[in-house]
């Protein structure tokens, strides 16, 4: 069967992801906009379990901006040091925090250019805290949407912002978070980078694959994915 056009396989492909993961979330534990900047931040090379083991310790010793601010960077690295490449972690945990009060008394700014303007918070942390701390529609591209995007056909662009932007333009406001969330769950469980499970995937009637090695599949499809219903991972800066 001939491969749909795209923009009548994007709401295919949206629903197919709604039906596969109605309740994606972040799996970040957090309960202010400071704490999922700190989480994610320290989500770099690092599962989200990691780092809600952590967390817990850090909030309670450092809970504002503030107090993170002004912590002592052996006691901060110490803390972290589970998470990995603790101290750049590390200093610029202390780095943004000090960013935070200079410039916004202490309050996780809501604005793009701000987020993006504080040390250590790209494009990818920005949108992550704008949509999971405050609602704010925004797409995150790490390394699964960038794959996943790219082998669904809806950009050819490898750099992270051109594919952002090319998604923006194609999706619905609506579901860009959770559509990021979405995604990166489907490239964990599914859409591998080395061997995705094509021949076991459900979106394949609408994606065109490209990019894919032929040889990849048949290896991958001995595996049983596992894409039921869950929560998302965040969408991570550099985790695979
Ligand atoms: S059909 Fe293959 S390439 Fe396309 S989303 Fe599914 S696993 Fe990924």
């Amino acid at each position: 069967m001939p491969m749909p056009p795209l923009k009548s396989r994007v709401p295919l492909l949206l629903a197919e992801l709604d039906r596969l993961y109605p309740a994606a979330e972040c799996e970040l534990d957090f309960a202010s906009p400071f704490q999922l900047l700190v989480a994610v931040i320290l989500s770099a090379q690092c599962t989200d379990r990691r780092v809600n083991q952590v967390t817990p310790a850090l909030f309670a010793r450092y809970p504002d901006a503030a107090a993170l601010a002004a912590a002592d960077p052996a006691e901060l690295e110490e803390l972290i040091r589970p998470t990995g490449f603790f101290r750049a972690k590390a200093k610029n945990l202390r780095a943004c925090a000090a960013a935070l009060v200079e410039r916004h008394g202490g309050e996780v700014p809501e604005a793009l250019d701000d987020l993006t303007a504080l040390p250590g918070v790209g494009r990818k942390t920005a949108n992550c805290v704008r949509g999971d701390a405050f609602g704010l529609p925004g797409i995150t591209v790490d390394t699964h949407v960038g794959r996943l995007a790219r082998r669904l056909g809806l950009t050819k662009h490898d750099d992270p912002v051109k594919a952002e932007f090319a998604l923006m333009k194609l999706l619905p406001e609506a579901s860009w978070t959770r559509g990021s969330h979405q995604i990166i769950l489907h490239g964990r469980r599914v859409c591998h980078a080395r061997r995705p499970l094509c021949s076991d995937c459900t979106l394949a009637a609408f994606c065109p694959q490209i990019g894919v090695l032929k040889s990849s599949s048949p290896q991958g499809a001995s595996r049983k994915p596992s894409p039921r219903p869950g929560r998302s991972g965040r969408p991570d800066d550099l985790k695979t």
